[in-house]
């Protein structure tokens, strides 16, 4: 849901965030400003409530608009800002180029969050209305915890960026200094996800849950986006003629599942094409047949498991790696046909190929 723009960043609102606003107002409204601060007429917790749900909403979007600027800054665009359940992301259109360049945008966010904090604190001294006051105390703490927990050393929080940036500056091998701070994400994430069980176990209540869960997308988003980078990495600068196979094996499409298992042999390639008198009709994936119940294979033929023609993927031998691997990976078809410019094939290459590649690449730059 877009709402708005700033500086030629556009600004987005995931559904859950509605979600969070309402439980949030709600819970503040309902308890805890009336258990901090007796006597007051309900619309006034109401009030309170609503606008400090508000308020905190402008504070991690302001906390995310500190990375964006600091990014902008450095040259690196921004397409955008989405604000969710747990807090904001900033879509920053690449990595930074150097340590100082990643510290700097790391860093911009909980200081930034720092700032408004101290602002808060100020001004919760400084008004004489008590629901005032009480609201601005808390969004000063509301604050203080936003920029603690994404200082946790742990990617991708800030934290974790800016532990990335020290040891990519100590090791100058960028790939290992993401490698160290994922591990300190997936650390963060068990720390969150025990620190909550226990909490619930100690306490007898649902209070622990919030932890397990932050520590369980932590945990996912850590995982998930060192995958990410490793792959972008290892992959950078390959195009499938690097790693196409120009003569992979072939199948009739009226031999049976089981006689395509025999003729492939004990290590067979992960794809086969599928020929018909001297014309390619699709490719046959290994692990369909695999996967099917064995009496079934003497009773298929390869033409009814196969992938049709127009199902798989074509790309020239200068296409990247990356690009075919993302292509696989949305279309779910583990292999794309090789073409010349006159449009016939001239090699495959599989899913299977590029991972392959890219560990081994990837293994080569940590070293
Ligand atoms: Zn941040």
């Amino acid at each position: 849901m877009k709402i708005g723009r700033i500086r030629g960043i556009e600004l987005r609102l995931h559904f859950s965030w509605l979600f969070i606003f309402v439980l949030l107002a709600a819970a503040l409204a309902l308890d805890y400003f009336p258990s901090s601060y007796p006597n007051w007429p309900s619309e006034i917790y109401w009030l309170a409530g609503i606008l400090t749900s508000l308020l905190i909403f402008a504070c991690v979007l302001a906390h995310e608009l500190a990375h964006s600027f600091a990014s902008v800054r450095q040259s690196i665009p921004v397409s955008g800002i989405t604000l969710f359940l747990f807090g904001g992301m900033a879509k920053i259109s690449r990595e930074p180029r150097s340590p100082s360049g990643e510290f700097k945008i790391a860093i911009a966010g909980p200081l930034c969050s720092f700032g408004i904090a101290a602002l808060f604190a100020l001004l919760s001294r400084l008004s004489l209305c008590i629901p005032l006051k009480a609201m601005f105390r808390y969004l000063c703490w509301m604050n203080l915890l936003l920029a603690a927990f994404n200082l946790l050393p742990g990617f991708p929080l800030d934290g974790g960026r800016i532990l990335r940036s020290l040891v990519w500056w100590r090791t100058g091998n960028y790939l290992k200094a993401t490698y160290v701070a994922h591990l300190g994400g997936r650390i963060v994430a068990f720390v969150l996800m025990g620190g909550g069980a226990i909490l619930m176990f100690a306490t007898r209540s649902l209070d622990g849950l919030w932890l397990v869960l932050i520590g369980w997308l932590l945990h996912a988003l850590a995982v998930g986006s060192y995958r990410q980078i490793r792959l972008r990495e290892a992959l950078a600068g390959l195009s499938a003629s690097r790693i196409l196979n120009p003569n992979p094996p072939s199948i009739s499409p009226w031999a049976t599942a089981e006689r395509a298992l025999e003729d492939l042999g004990l290590a067979p390639p992960p794809c086969a094409l599928v020929v018909d008198e001297g014309r390619v009709k699709g490719v046959l994936v290994l692990e369909r047949i695999r996967k099917m119940p064995s009496h079934l294979r003497s009773l298929t033929l390869v033409g009814r498991i196969m992938v049709p023609l127009e199902k798989v993927g074509r790309a020239s031998p200068e296409a990247p790696l990356l690009s075919l691997l993302e292509e696989m990976e949305e279309s779910g078809v583990p292999v794309t046909l090789i073409t010349n410019p006159e449009g016939e094939v001239v090699g495959i290459v599989t899913k299977e190929e590029i991972l392959r590649a890219a560990r081994f690449r990837a293994d080569l730059f940590m070293r």
